[in-house]
């Protein structure tokens, strides 16, 4: 509409004067252009090609000559009028434009006369030259009815993008509305919107994914609250049922009974440092204490940490470590992670001849630290999800061992910290290697 408005602004206050000033300017140039032509033997040809071509009337008048058509209002101009105007034309320095000639006897105020004098031979020769501007009437009328359908087309192909963009954008931008004031409650639906452009559609899936997301993570929640009190509960009940035993009756194994309580408590404690770490490692909020280590001392320590244990349950554990190679890392949370992994090759092993290998070894240009065992290994498809945080393949797993589920997606977080590649191979009932690789320093 704003585009139309101009056109008609344009076609009403300036169609006219452009119109005009276009006039003129071609007038003029042709009085110049007769008047350098005067004693050219091919004069009334030349005007009368120029006058049927631009439609205009020329008339050239001196002692000797008076070029002229007769349909042509010039030429109703008697010789006194004629020496009126040429009059009139020495005052202006040898030519004017007359925009308001009145004619006498046509009394029409829509003749525009150019003049100019020049000399042939000693004498004095006028050149007129005059057209009308009444054809702006015509063509504005033209243009005019032509603007009607162009508006009419516009009002129409208006109300028709309208409808499209609506039914298009607008329709389905405001049924997604509609269904993301449900996203925070996880109920968003958006099967049934099926808009037909790409980057809504696009839009509805995302909000469809942040749903799914806004779900699983509700369950987890739910699942961790539900693991963390049932693991809580376990050492909690030991610890008062073992501190009861003492009170009541204190000729009973104390030492034993209170090395229970103790060793209730500490899982208790590290279960609550799981959380804690988790909790910061997703805020960002901690820092890594990067530093030159020993991989053998880092190994070794590892090794001496569960020898004991490995002994007393049977499992046979070996460290696999033909190279000391040093690396930059934070050693105490590289620690963490292979306890994680030890804790877990440990759990997850039901079979009577329980074996666990901690070692490293050269995969392509990295090292790769690793802690694999012939236990329950883990199926394919669970194998993306374990790294999530409180995910358990088997939910009911009987552990003796503290485990909510968080176990790897501590050492996931602590791994990224460091920049490091880390996964697991594992075929189910067979075997799995959990492992990091690291890059050698010097
Ligand atoms: P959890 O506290 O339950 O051990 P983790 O994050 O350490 O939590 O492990 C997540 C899940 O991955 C475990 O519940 C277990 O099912 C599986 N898993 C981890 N390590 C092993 C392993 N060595 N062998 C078989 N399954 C494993």
């Amino acid at each position: 509409m704003l585009i139309l408005g101009l056109i008609y602004i344009s076609q009403t206050f300036f169609l006219e004067d452009s119109y005009k000033k276009n006039k003129i300017a071609s007038i003029e140039n042709i009085g110049n252009k007769v008047a350098s032509n005067i004693g050219n033997s091919k004069l009334e040809e030349i005007i009368k090609s120029i006058s049927l071509e631009e439609e205009i009337c020329i008339r050239v008048v001196s002692n000797e000559m008076d070029i002229k058509d007769n349909a042509c209002p010039l030429s109703k101009f008697d010789y006194k009028e004629i020496s009126d105007i040429a009059y009139i034309i020495k005052e202006n320095d040898g030519r004017k434009l007359f925009d308001d000639y009145r004619m006498k006897d046509l009394k029409r105020d829509d003749l525009y006369v150019y003049g100019e004098l020049t000399k042939y031979k000693n004498n004095d020769v006028l050149v007129l030259v005059s057209t009308l501007v009444r054809p702006i009437s015509a063509t504005e009328k033209a243009i005019q009815s032509q603007y009607h359908i162009i508006v009419i087309i516009v009002i129409v192909m208006t109300i028709a993008l309208a409808f499209i963009f609506s039914k298009l954008l607008l329709k389905p931008i405001n049924k997604i509305k509609k269904e993301a004031t449900n996203l925070s409650k996880g109920n968003y639906d958006g099967s049934h919107i099926k808009p037909n452009n790409l980057e809504i559609n696009e839009l509805n899936n995302t909000l469809e994914k942040a749903n799914e997301e806004i779900l699983k993570a509700d369950k987890a929640k739910k699942e961790l609250i539900g693991n963390v009190s049932h693991d809580l509960r376990t050492p909690l009940t030991m610890i008062i049922g073992y501190a009861e035993m003492i009170k009541d009756m204190p000729d009973e194994d104390v030492t034993k009974n209170a090395d229970t309580i103790i060793e209730e408590a500490k899982r208790l404690s590290s279960l609550v440092d799981d959380l804690v770490d988790i909790s910061n490692y997703e805020t960002k909020n901690i820092e890594f204490n990067m530093q030159e280590i020993s991989i053998r001392n880092l190994l070794e320590d590892v090794y001496n940490q569960y020898k004991h244990y490995c002994d007393i349950q049977n499992v046979e554990f070996t460290l696999m470590l033909n190279e000391d190679i040093r690396t930059i890392a934070d050693e105490k949370r590289l620690k963490q992670v292979l306890y994680n992994f030890m804790n877990n090759a440990l759990n997850y092993n039901d079979k009577d001849d329980k074996t666990i290998e901690l070692g490293l070894k050269k995969v392509n240009d990295k090292y790769r630290i690793y802690v694999r065992d012939n236990g329950n290994g883990i199926k394919n498809e669970d194998i993306e999800k374990i790294w999530d945080r409180y995910y358990k393949v088997d939910k009911n797993h009987k552990r003796h061992h503290l485990g909510s589920g968080i176990g790897l997606a501590l050492s996931k977080s602590i791994l990224e910290g460091m920049h490091l590649h880390f996964g697991v191979e594992s075929v189910y009932n067979e075997f799995s290697e959990f492992y990091f690789d690291i890059d050698k320093y010097n």
